[in-house]
């Protein structure tokens, strides 16, 4: 499902964020990003969500090679795609309920549907009764399950988010992991960027470490 070859990527001379970067992800799996910040972590989910593409080497998602998509192509492989970046953008002059609906409005749903399937998305990460809510007046941890509803409402089959649970302390993480397990569970590869090993300890399987942008398995 996502396949790296001899990936290189650097940002102008001298920053090699990612240096021949090897894996495969199959449909299905739950995993873990780890390393410490500035190793490449973002820069790795990037390339797998289509927001940047290769310097070097192969991307492929979806049976698609990322860097060689046309521009045009682009928006369709996003949309296959749930991203959660660390600065999740929620808009805070709209509702939640209206954070959730307008990826479906963009991508051509009706309001009918659009509505029950926000609902459904809201209901999933567990904000029902907050729907009328501003994102700022949300706790961090129901922002990232704002974030994480929002990702998920065009149903990707793919899964991807930057240290989601970066500002929460450890019980309200824990229960942001579920969230994405119950995700999971329903057949959505996921993976997830973190450096918290308890986090890790706790819920991977298997895990991606990056250390100054090269890519080795780690046990759990
Ligand atoms: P992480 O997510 O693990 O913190 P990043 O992928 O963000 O790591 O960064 C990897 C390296 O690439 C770092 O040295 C970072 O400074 C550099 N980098 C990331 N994005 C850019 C960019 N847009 N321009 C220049 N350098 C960048
Ligand atoms: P509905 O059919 O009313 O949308 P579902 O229970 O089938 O209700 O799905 C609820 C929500 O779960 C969907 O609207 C969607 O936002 C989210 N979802 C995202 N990806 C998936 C997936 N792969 N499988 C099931 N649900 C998904």
């Amino acid at each position: 499902m996502i396949e790296f070859q001899h990936v290189f990527k650097s940002y102008g001379r001298g920053v090699n964020a990612l240096t021949d970067v090897n894996f495969r992800v199959a449909a299905g799996e739950f995993l873990f990003v780890s390393g410490a910040s500035g190793a490449g972590k973002s820069t790795l989910l990037k390339l797998i969500g289509g927001l940047d593409t290769p310097s070097r080497g192969v991307v492929q998602v979806n049976g698609q090679d990322v860097g060689k998509l046309p521009p045009r192509a682009r928006p369709y492989l996003r949309r296959a795609i749930g991203v959660i970046l660390q600065d999740a953008h929620l808009l805070n002059d709209r509702s939640a309920f209206e954070n959730v609906l307008l990826p479906l409005i963009v991508t051509g749903h009706s309001p009918a549907q659009a509505s029950s399937r926000a609902r459904a998305a809201i209901d999933k990460v567990g904000l029902s009764g907050k729907e009328s809510l501003r994102p700022i007046a949300l706790s961090g941890g129901d922002q990232q399950r704002l974030a994480i509803a929002r990702a998920i409402v065009n149903r990707p089959a793919i899964l991807i988010a930057d240290e989601p649970t970066a500002n929460l302390d450890h019980d309200s993480a824990v229960r942001i992991v579920e969230v994405f397990r119950d995700f999971n569970r329903v057949g959505v590869t996921t993976l997830i960027a973190t450096h918290d090993q308890a986090l890790i300890a706790a819920y991977a399987n298997r895990v991606l470490h990056v250390a100054a942008g090269q890519v080795t398995e780690r046990k759990p």
